[in-house]
């Protein structure tokens, strides 16, 4: 059953905040792949979820990436950050805000904590003798400084340890030191840094309670313990140094001119700026909202990050006091390996999130593999591209799928896609429909536990039962005798009622497909809910393709990496250079799939607004009403062909399911279409008459 009203909660979820010097990694999608279904997973039990992430903008590699490039951190910044919405579209990935930490929201959230915290009497300054550059005027962080390490001799080591022995030391320990940045002997100059009092017995009495209370996993809890010095008295926590001096790319620390925050300082705090903004677009009250007693706080995190997560940052809400929140848990996964080794760029092994994408490979394929191999647990998950081959073609296609495309064509040949089991008893009707609940109340357990893998092992089971089911029946002979069409009927209806139940088991992890099955097959005309699962749907839609096979070639196109995807897209037809630049573009011109196009929901829209934008020469804001009982508003760039006036009240065609994109000047949710070509002239699309917004066009 759905969770009654009055127990629906509402969850702020995230995932970690990736740092804004580059595209997603596999890594990143993997992790936002266990988060996204979790939420989804919740939102089909009626809660609801605000789940938001955003760029990590500041620190030293930003700044320096940007100076070598000449170039400002914000614009080098805005590059990076151009380049998500295709991924976050790209794999499903719900996320209802994505956000900065370079933005107005976090400079007030962490300048606010700071003060608490000091209020609290939890920060000290202290003088810190470190590595300054001479000749680049700053001081050096430990990975610009190298020299020869002190107790093997190997040459050109880093600052904090040494990659041939292994030995781990401070950089004024090393000999012979310099300046990655300058080649410039370091010198050792004096400076104030502002410390958190982590030592403070008030603050490791809370850490012992938070994170021995059994909520963290129990991998996370044994590493804490660890760090709190439970074992071993003469260690414990250190406290933390929060500041950096100018020049620095970060947030100014308030009362002192100069000094920054630390990057990891401001970065959590990019969760609760990107609440904070996504709350003000919902006009909800963001401390109410905090304080709310029915409101959970997860994060979705890396193994490698667990420090930052489970002792700074729930010490510093909890200190920082109210309206802030200590989370509620916090959920730590490993790594992602592929065939057992680590994944590397510079060796060449594994796989490219843009070129998964670009090659056109279902993005429901890598959901469903990653979900069946991820756990409660943190364990590292390796890539092998047989199992993902054998996983997505023999269960998810050749089990999953068959159940429908097998059972609809007796249903719509002899039956016009009317369902039914005459010829089953009422009481074995009943304890179909019983065993069909429980099994989707054992799913809902394995997905509140993140154990996907147990969820998805427990689905093919199903199928396999369906399927033998349907065989052992042999609808096949049924058919051909109109004695027994009832019996047809009725084994048919129960292979789809079951083809039911693993849609909405699947849904969290298939949403395209799950939402396909719902609307379309089924003829739901909505998405799926958890109860569907042991509901008896009553139609069928003649059977179209739902998912296709991954073909061997595509997973070494995938392994080969960026120049197998001009090779493929070139095979396809494209004839312009597929440069890494352009390969986006060219993509829209070779072929697509019809379920790569029903990924498009094109909407009638109504141009209700329509207003020049200050500062942009090529930009109209239009306020659109897509017939969903809420305006949008969409950024197109059709200034030069349109007066504003001219626009409003006219219908057009948007892409109502783009992810939304933050722009310079607001939130665009959606794209209007328009033709353009060499020449000059833009040309708005436009339905015929009779047509109404919110209409789908297909
Ligand atoms: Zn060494």
């Amino acid at each position: 059953m759905e969770i009654p009203a009055s127990s629906a909660r509402t969850l702020f979820v995230t995932t970690a905040l990736p740092y804004a010097n580059g595209p997603f990694h596999i890594g990143h999608i993997m992790e936002y792949i266990q988060a996204d279904i979790w939420v989804r997973f919740q939102r089909m039990q009626g809660h609801t979820v605000h789940f938001v992430c955003a760029d990590d903008t500041h620190g030293a590699p930003i700044m320096l990436k940007a100076e070598a490039e000449g170039v400002t951190p914000q614009a080098l910044v805005e590059r990076i950050t151009a380049t998500r919405p295709k991924h976050l579209a790209g794999f499903y990935l719900s996320f209802d805000h994505w956000h900065s930490t370079d933005s107005p929201e976090n400079v007030e959230l962490s300048q606010d904590i700071y003060r608490r915290l000091k209020s609290a009497g939890l920060i000290y300054a202290k003088p810190i003798e470190q590595f300054h550059d001479p000749v680049k005027a700053m001081f050096l962080p430990d990975r610009y400084i190298k020299g020869t390490c002190p107790v093997c001799g190997a040459k050109d080591q880093y600052g904090d340890a040494c990659e041939v022995c292994g030995s781990v030391y401070a950089p004024t320990d090393l000999i012979d030191p310099y300046s990655t940045l300058s080649g410039a002997k370091p010198v050792l100059k004096t400076s104030d840094h502002f410390f958190f009092r982590l030592s403070d017995p008030a603050c490791i009495e809370f850490l012992r309670a938070w994170t021995q209370d059994g909520r963290l996993q129990s991998e996370v809890a044994n590493k804490a313990r660890e760090w709190l010095g439970e074992q071993d008295a003469t260690k414990g926590l250190a406290d933390w140094d929060i500041s950096r001096d100018a020049p620095y790319f970060g947030i100014p620390i308030p009362d002192a001119p100069g000094k920054f925050f630390y990057v990891w300082l401001d970065a959590p705090v990019g969760y609760l700026a990107s609440l904070k903004a996504h709350l003000r677009n919902r006009g909800i009250d963001f401390a109410q909202f905090l304080q709310d007693p029915n409101v959970d706080q997860y994060h979705f995190i890396g193994k490698d990050i667990v420090y930052f997560h489970t002792l700074f940052w729930p010490a510093m809400l909890k200190f920082a006091g109210v309206p802030y929140k200590v989370p509620d848990n916090i959920f730590v996964h490993g790594f992602i390996t592929f065939s057992g080794e680590k994944m590397s760029k510079p060796r060449g092994t594994g796989i490219s999130p843009d070129v998964y994408l670009d090659l056109g490979l279902n993005p429901e394929w890598l959901r469903y593999y990653l979900a069946a191999k991820l756990n409660g647990k943190v364990e590292d998950l390796d890539f092998n591209p047989d199992d993902f081959i054998a996983r997505v073609n023999s269960d998810l296609v050749g089990k999953y799928v068959n159940i429908a495309s097998r059972a609809a064509n007796f249903i719509t040949k002899n039956f016009a896609g009317k369902l039914g089991t005459p010829a089953e008893s009422e009481n074995d009707r009943a304890n179909r429909l019983t065993i069909a609940q429980m099994e989707a109340e054992a799913a809902r357990a394995n997905y509140a536990a993140r154990e996907y893998g147990k969820v998805l092992r427990d689905a093919m089971r199903i199928a396999d039962r369906i399927n033998e089911a349907f065989d052992a029946a042999q609808p096949w002979l049924l058919a051909k005798d109109p004695a027994r069409r009832d019996a047809l009927q009725t084994i048919c209806s129960q292979s789809l009622q079951g083809f039911q139940l693993l849609t909405v088991l699947l849904a969290p992890v298939l949403p395209a497909t799950a939402s396909r099955v719902a609307r379309d097959f089924f003829g739901l005309g909505r998405e799926f809910v958890w109860s569907d699962a042991w509901k008896e749907p009553t139609a069928v839609a003649p059977y179209t393709h739902l998912l296709a096979r991954v073909e061997a070639k595509q997973i070494d196109a995938l392994l080969e990496g960026p120049k197998a995807t001009s090779a493929a897209l070139l095979q396809s037809g494209v004839t312009s250079a597929a440069s890494p630049q352009s390969s986006a573009a060219s993509r829209t011109e070779s072929q697509v799939s019809i379920e790569d196009f029903a990924k498009i929901d094109l909407r009638i829209a109504r141009i209700v607004n329509a207003e020049a934008v200050n500062g942009a020469d090529k930009l109209l804001k239009l306020t659109l009403d897509v017939g969903e009982g809420r305006h949008r508003t969409v950024f197109a760039g059709i200034k030069s062909a349109y007066r504003p006036e001219d626009l409003v009240g006219r219908l057009t065609p948007v892409v109502a399911n783009l992810a939304p994109r933050k722009m310079k000047f607001g939130l665009s949710e959606g794209m209007v279409l328009a033709a353009s070509g060499d020449g000059p002239g833009i040309f708005l699309l436009a339905p015929d008459d009779g047509a109404q917004p919110g209409m789908r066009v297909k």
